[in-house]
This record gives structure tokens, sequence and C-alpha cells, in this order.
């Protein structure tokens, strides 16, 4: 049978997006429940692959083409190259992915010099025809014939500059000729040939064309930027359509429009619209379109459609729409449609509202929200009463705050954001080409185009701030300035841009932690009612504990000791512990930390109180508590410079005596006072006590140096060897606990050790919890509810996991750690040296340390699971490594059967609605609740 490479939208099936691109099924989609979309086709992203492969169409697709262009002519009853009634069609691109203006499209495909005069005899608007025409030239000369747009505009600006025409509107039919007779001269003298007048040949080469972009650069950035894999996205389709215009007349006209607002989520259609223009003068941001909500008094009618469209759209598709329109002479058709990329606050309130609606279910609500999303929302913002002057202020194209750097050009925005500078893109517009500008951008502005410009749309997608429209800002990139007002802004100046309310302000202006809305909230609770996994925070101090209370928190899964050791008041006394010669000075130094790390356990367990909190013994090496080497003799090595300054300065007066007797005479006075001083200086031995104390922690640290700290002394290690460090801190957790339950507040301490290797060494540290646990029971007269457990964070400890759970009633994956001992990895030499380009050649497909490797680590974690749990069927199991946030693996995490995940405090509503999506994927939508 032969091959189908084409599907008319009556016939293709609106689920198939692999074959027929999004744009293509939802074309397909929309004929077939009876919306009002013109005629057209979709050839297949297979026949894209085909066609990549050899450079010519395979074999049929070109015959079915044209089958399907003849049955168009039927259709509409037009002539495609007819003299009368020509059809014209655009040939657009769209992939299984949306990549908005990643891919080429052309438009008034069909014109030349006969299908011209037909289009105006029949329209009787010359002024039209000759837009047409010179509008396809342009863009089929751009697409197709790789002619820069740069030539096209520069004979447009002196058209406009010859005639006195401020706007494109403002040309007349015998400009617009004029300028199309330039524009084929363009054509002519860049390719050597006339410009195709055969529209089955424009055909023809505008499918190639479309083909080819897919391989464009800037399509293959996003796809690397956005992680699109052959698997989500191969090819694209080409999609050939009617031609319908919106710059017929003033009852003609042009827009986009979201059915619900994509920064809000409020339920009113938003959008913009131009009368008499064509779709792109809307996106490129040349004229200034209106919002949507003024056409319910301009043109009511359309209005009225507009209104019904928008029902019909989210009852079919139970998702926020965005569409495009034309209106040709009074009639409204839908050109495309496809689910809204909203931000993070328009995602939860549309989740929130779409369920109370009735438009989709609760566990829709939570599947079509990507968590990472959420992110945004705790993005910072600027200080609500902040009231600094703005320098301008533009349209609230994207929101959230952001400062940086002024960059003119998407390039070096690239370069410097890459090297680490934060940086605001600041441009006239900008296009898709400038993508690479946007991904290393903290923020966009732009002094042209509106909320659906390109700018806007795409830094709404990548939850950037945006301001668009500034157009009190005059761009100068050639000179590398900008002039708003009076001042005047180089490359390099730091500016802050508000995308929620399109203020722009000179310097870097204080940003503050954004809101827990009421909607996260709502959505949030429903996914702890779905999700099995429990989330817990990684948090060190009373205050992240309460901050990750706040975010929902189901208790504390890793508190870090040591950073509690290593604020200013407590270090000298834990080096104090470190430099004890002797055990009782060792001893006399733990006991001034005992009270300080029992204050902390309190604040912590009183933040978190009903919940548990999982405190890890200390871990690092000592050496991480004393200063460097380097830093030691630089130290030693200026207060030896000093004393010897000292000595030359009492040396002084028979220096000077030597020299000049008379000098010696004039300063005399003065020098018999610096005497006197410099001897009681010297006297009070500042400066040598200071060089022994020195001395002796450099020898310290010499003598704590270790080849490979990470694998060396520290952990449980340093729990065995220095047994006094880990029964203070198991003494002050008990004893904290203790008070709390004395004072009425319910706590669940859960003591965790580091860096375990074999049962023995976690049996001896359960004996030293086992024996504190009665004393300080029996000392405060009350019972403490206390479990014990061990990390496991080396590759020994996952295969010994069976035996592990005799002594431990829980585990907790370090996947940092485990991460490096798995792959024999360090993390930093890793991630500084070869990651990225094992990355970039794909031995690798995601850097391990941020999504877990699922087919090396996570197969010891299964183990270590499921050999755990032989031994202890209730055996508590979580993550506290860095992939705790990650939502992916957040998934495989509830899959191999963890209780619960810990990650940081701003991660948290990220993997409680992770949490909810890995159940409802796993039940297919069916909630059983709290299982
Ligand atoms: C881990 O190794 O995953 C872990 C949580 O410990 P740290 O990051 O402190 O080494
Ligand atoms: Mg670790």
């Amino acid at each position: 049978m032969k091959r189908q490479w084409v599907f008319a939208f009556e016939e293709g099936d609106g689920k198939n997006k692999m074959l027929l691109g999004g744009k293509g099924a939802n074309l397909c989609e929309m004929t077939q429940i009876g919306l009002n979309v013109p005629p057209g086709f979709v050839i297949t992203t297979d026949a894209c692959l085909a066609f990549l492969e050899k450079d010519r169409l395979p074999e049929g697709a070109l015959d079915q083409t044209l089958a399907h262009m003849k049955a168009l002519e039927k259709k509409t009853g037009k002539t495609f190259g007819g003299a009368d009634n020509p059809l014209l069609v655009s040939v657009r691109s769209g992939s299984s992915m949306s990549m908005p203006g990643m891919m080429d499209t052309v438009l008034n495909l069909g014109l030349n010099q006969t299908t011209l005069k037909g289009l105006i005899a029949l329209t009787g608007n010359p002024r039209f025809g000759y837009d047409a025409w010179r509008r396809f030239i342009q863009l089929f000369g751009k697409i197709a014939l790789g002619i820069g747009d740069e030539h096209f505009d520069a004979a447009m600006a002196s058209i406009k500059a010859r005639y006195g025409a401020s706007q494109d509107v403002d040309l007349k039919a015998e400009h617009l000729a004029e300028l199309a007779t330039e524009f084929l001269a363009i054509v002519a003298r860049h390719t050597g040939k006339p410009f195709p007048e055969d529209p089955y040949q424009q055909l023809e080469i505008a499918i190639g064309a479309v083909f080819r972009s897919w391989n464009g650069k800037r399509a293959i950035d996003y796809r690397r930027q956005f992680k699109i894999t052959k698997e989500m996205a191969s090819g694209t389709a080409v999609n050939v359509v009617t031609m319908v215009f919106g710059n017929m007349g003033s009852d003609s006209g042009t827009g986009v429009g979201f059915t619900r607002n994509p920064g809000t989520g409020e339920n009113l259609i938003y959008g913009e619209y131009l009368v008499n223009a064509q779709g792109e003068d809307v996106v490129a941001g040349i004229r200034t379109p209106k919002a949507i909500a003024e056409m319910e008094q301009e043109m009511p009618e359309i209005y009225r459609q507009l209104q019904e469209l928008h029902a019909r759209l989210e009852a079919h598709y139970a998702e926020v729409q965005d569409f495009e329109f034309t209106i040709e002479k009074g009639r409204l058709y839908c050109l495309q449609t496809r689910n809204g990329k909203m931000n993070a606050r328009a995602m939860l309130r549309t989740s929130v509202e779409m369920y109370r609606e009735g438009l989709i279910t609760r566990e829709k609500a939570l599947m079509r929200i990507d968590p990472t999303l959420l992110e945004q929302m705790l993005a910072p913002q600027l200080a609500a009463d902040f009231k600094g002057k703005p320098l301008a202020t533009g349209l609230p194209a994207s929101p959230g705050a952001a400062s940086g750097k002024i960059v003119f050009d998407a390039d070096s925005a690239e370069e410097r954001g890459q090297a680490g500078e934060r940086i605001i893109l600041v441009r006239e517009e900008t296009k898709p080409e400038d993508i690479h500008g946007f991904f290393q951008a903290q923020g966009i502005l732009t002094s042209r185009g509106g909320k659906t410009s390109h700018a806007a749309v795409v830094a709404r997608g990548m939850g950037k701030p945006c301001v668009s429209g500034c157009e009190a800002i005059i761009i100068d990139d050639v000179a590398r300035r900008a002039v708003i007002g009076e001042t005047t802004l180089h490359e390099g100046d730091v500016i802050t841009i508000d995308g929620s309310n399109g203020k722009v302000y000179a310097g870097e202006v204080p940003t503050v932690e954004a809101e827990f809305s009421e909607d996260m909230a709502t959505l949030l609770g429903w996914a702890d009612e779905v999700a099995r996994l429990k989330v817990m925070a990684n948090a060190d101090t009373p205050d992240d504990a309460a901050r990750a209370r706040k975010f929902g928190a189901m208790g504390i899964g890793l508190c870090r000791t040591e950073r509690m050791f290593n604020s200013s008041d407590r270090l000298p006394i834990v080096q104090e512990m470190i430099l004890a010669e002797t055990v009782e000075e060792r001893q006399a130094a733990l006991d001034r930390l005992l009270p300080i790390q029992r204050a902390d356990f309190k604040g912590i367990f009183k933040a978190m109180k009903g919940l548990p909190v999982t405190v890890r013994l200390l871990d690092p090496p000592m050496h991480e508590f004393l200063p460097t080497t380097a830093q030691l003799e630089l130290e030693i090595a200026h207060l030896h410079h000093m004393r010897d300054s000292i000595k030359a300065m009492e040396e002084l007066p028979e220096t000077l005596k030597l020299l000049s007797p008379r000098l010696y005479q004039q300063y005399s006075d003065g020098l018999g006072k610096l005497s006197v001083s410099m001897k009681a200086f010297k006297d009070g031995h500042l400066e040598e006590d200071a060089i022994h104390k020195k001395e002796k922690i450099l020898k310290k640290v010499r003598a704590l140096s270790e080849v490979n700290p990470m694998l060396g002394h520290r952990g449980v290690r340093l729990g065995i060897t220095y047994p006094e460090i880990y029964m203070m801190q198991i003494q002050a957790i008990l004893e904290a606990a203790a008070l709390c339950a004395k004072e009425g507040t319910e706590v669940h301490p859960e003591i965790m050790v580091p860096q375990v290797a074999t049962v023995e060494e976690l049996c001896r540290i359960h004996s030293y919890v086992k024996r504190l646990h009665k004393v300080v029971e029996l000392t405060h007269g009350i019972k403490v509810d206390v479990k014990f457990g061990s990390m496991l964070e080396v590759v020994r400890a996952c295969l010994r996991a069976g035996r592990m759970a005799e002594d431990a009633e829980f585990f907790s994956f370090g996947t940092n750690d485990l991460t490096q001992a798995t792959f024999s990895f360090s993390r930093e030499d890793a991630e500084n040296k070869f990651l990225p380009s094992y990355i970039s050649e794909e031995i690798l497909l995601d850097n391990p340390f941020e999504v877990l490797d699922q087919k090396g680590v996570g197969e010891l974690m299964k183990l270590a699971v499921s050999e755990g749990r032989k031994t202890r069927p209730d055996l508590k199991v979580g993550i506290c490594g860095e992939h705790g946030g990650h939502p992916g693996s957040i998934q495989f995490c509830h899959s191999i059967g963890l209780t619960y995940v810990s990650c940081s405090g701003p991660r948290v509503p990220i993997a409680r609605l992770a949490a909810a999506q890995a159940q409802l994927l796993e039940t297919g939508g069916a909630v059983t609740k709290n299982a």
C-alpha cells in the first residue's frame, strides 16, 4: 500500500502530534469539532525526516500534495495560480512540541504577477494586493532563498522616507507596488535568478525550506536548552492552509489571544489585535496592537464570536488555549490553537478555578503543572514598600523582578552570562535568533512590541521577568547606549526591571521573597492528600526550619550539625576542641559546646513541633573548621615581618644617631616616647603569643591533612575515634528533646549517623545512643521518643542494608555522596572539568549530581530498600541528597517505595507536587487516599 504522507484537516488524527505536529493535529481537531478553520492539509513529520535524509521529498509525497491542492481548490472554489479567483496558502511549520518562532513559515504563497492582478480585481483593493505581494516576496526571499531581512527593511525604510510615511499603513498602493518591484530586484540580485513565478514551484521550495528549518541553529539551540529529545519531537510537519486576510479593510483584522490571562490566570480573554493587518504585524511588534477588551466596543459582533470560540476551545481541550485568529470581512477564523504557556501564578489559579468550574478533575489540576514552575513563585520580587522612582515604565510582560548589567545583543548576553555575570538583555525588539541571549539573561527589556511580542512570549515561557514596549527608552545598539529622558545608560550599567508592573529602575533594587499564595496552598493541599511520599526539608537552623514549615515541610529530613559549628561564636570553641592535646582538654571544650548545641536543637524542635526532626551527627573532616595551611603560613609570615619592624623601630634612635646627630637631637623627645611604648608592646608578648598560637594550629592542620579528605577521617570515623564529640551531640539532642517534652512541646528527634560503611560502626554509635538515652530519661524524669538510623551514602552500606536494618530504624540515602561513590567521581572535579563534555558528548544524559542516576545509584537504592525491609518491614527510608528536590528523581523514589524525600525549603512545594504526580502516574490518575 502507498504510504500516506499528507492528511486533510478533515481526516488527520488530532491526537497524533508526533506525526502531524502540535499545530497540524490541532488544526485537524478544530476542523473536526466544527470550528471555523480555513481549509488545508498537513504533510507529516515522517515526510520531514525522509526529506532531511535524502534532501528531497520522499516518493509519493509531492503527488499527494498536488492532489490535496486540487481538493483545496475544490473546497474553496479558488484556483492555485488562477487569474480570476486565486488560491493563496500559508506554509507553516509545527512539530509535536511547541517551539514558538523557532522554525519557519511562509505566507501568501501562490502570488505572482498573474494572481496578484486577480487578487486586486477580486477585492477591488490594489493596496491590499500589493501589500500581500511585497510581504510574500520578503518572507519567501528570507526563508526559502536565504536573503536577510535587512535588505528588505532598508528598502522599506527608504520608501517610507521618500513618501513621508511614518508607519507602514501610511504607504499607498503605488508605493507598495514600487516597493514590491524593488524587492524583486533584491531577490534577483542575491540569487542571480528571477523570483519564481510558478506557484507549484514556490510550494515545493517552501515545503523544503520549512522542513530544513527543523535543523536550523535556533531550533537546535531551543531543543537542547529545553531538553527536547527525539522521542518527544522528531521533525516538523508542514501545514498548508488557505490564506485568509486580516488586511482587507476596517472589517478585517488579526490577533492572538489566550482564553485566560497567562500572567495572572484570570478568566478573561487576554490578547491583542490589530485592525486591517496581517498576523506577523502583531507578533513582530511593528505596530502597537490594542487589547482585546477594546474589541467589545470596536467590533462587538467579532467579540461575540471570540467569546464563543473561547468557550468551545476550553470545553473541548479542558485547558487554557493560546490561539491565533484572523477576521476576514467580518468573519472570525481560528488559525491555530495550542495549550497556553503560563507562568506559575496563572497555572495555579487556572488549576484551582478550572477544577471549581467543573472543567477539569482534581487529578488533571495537579498533573497539568510542571512542578519546577513553582520555583518562579518563590522567585524574588521587589519589596512592596519600595518607593524608588522608575526611570521608565513599559508593559508588564512577564512577572518577577531582576537586576543585572545592561547588554545590547544576544551574543554578548550569552558570553557575559556564561562568565557568571547577571545580565539584562535590552533590545528594541527581539527575534527568534536572539534565543541564546534569553537563556543567559536574568531579564529582558524591549522598547517596542506588545505583551504578545516575541520577547514577552519567550520570557514568560522561561519564567524570566520581561518588560516590553518601553517606548521611553531610545536604544542605540551601535553606540552601546540607551537614553531615557535625561539619563544615559551604557552597556554594563546595572538596572532593575519589574516584569509584574513594567517598571524599570536604575541600579540594583533590593528584592524580597515571594509570598506563598492561597492558590498554591490549595493545590498543594490536594497534592498532599494524593501523595504517598512525605516531603521533608533539609534545614539547619530554627529560621530555616520555620520557613520550610511554611512551605509545607512535614518534618526535617536532614539537619547538618556542622553548620552550627561554623557560626562565628562557636568556631573558636570548636577549634579549641580540635586543638586539644588531651581528652580532658577536649572534654572541657565540648562541655562549653553542649549547652549551645542543646539550645540549637531546642529551637529547631520547637519550630517543628509535632513533626520528626532528623539530626545528623558531625560529618565533615576536622580540618574544615581550621584555617588552611596557606592562610596560616601567610599570617605567620606577616607576624614575623611585624616583629622585625618592631625591632627596627626599637633600634631607630641608634640608627638616627649614626645617620645624623642633629636629626637625632631634633626628634629625641618623640623617640624617647616611642622607645617606652615599644618596650611596653614587647613586654606584652602579643606578637610572640600570636605566632606561637598560629604555629600550633599550623602543626595541627598539617597533621590533619589528608590526601583525599572526602574519603578520609570524617563522618562516623570521627565518631569512633573521638567518641566524646558524638556523645556531646547525642546528649544535646536528647536533652533538648527532654526539655521540650517537659514544656509540653511534642518532639520526634531522630539521630542519624553519616558515612557508615560497616555494621560494626553503626552498632558502636547505637550503643552511645542507648546509653545516653537511659541517662537523659533518668535525669529528666521524662520519656524521650527517639529513633536511630543510618545514612546510606557509601556503596558498602547499601550492600549491607539487610544487616544494617537490625540496628537502624530508618535509612536516609545521602545521594550526593552515594553518587560520588558509585561513579568514583569527585563532584567538584567532575563538574569543573569533564562533566560538561560528558553531557554534550551524550556519554551521560544529565549531570548525575542533579538528576538521580537511576541505572547505577538507583539500583543500589532499590537493593538497599528491599534488603532493609526484609529485616524490618516497617523500615522508614528517605533521601536527603539534592535529588530529593528534583521531580524526575522524586518519581523514581516513589517507584522504589521510599517513605519520604527531603530537600531544601524552597523546593518543598515542588517536591510536594512531584510526589502527588508520581502517585497519579502510577495509578493512572485514580486517587488512593494516603495509602
Ligand atoms: C549526601 O551525601 O547526600 C548528603 C546529604 O550529605 P552532604 O551533602 O552533607 O555530604
Ligand atoms: Mg554526604
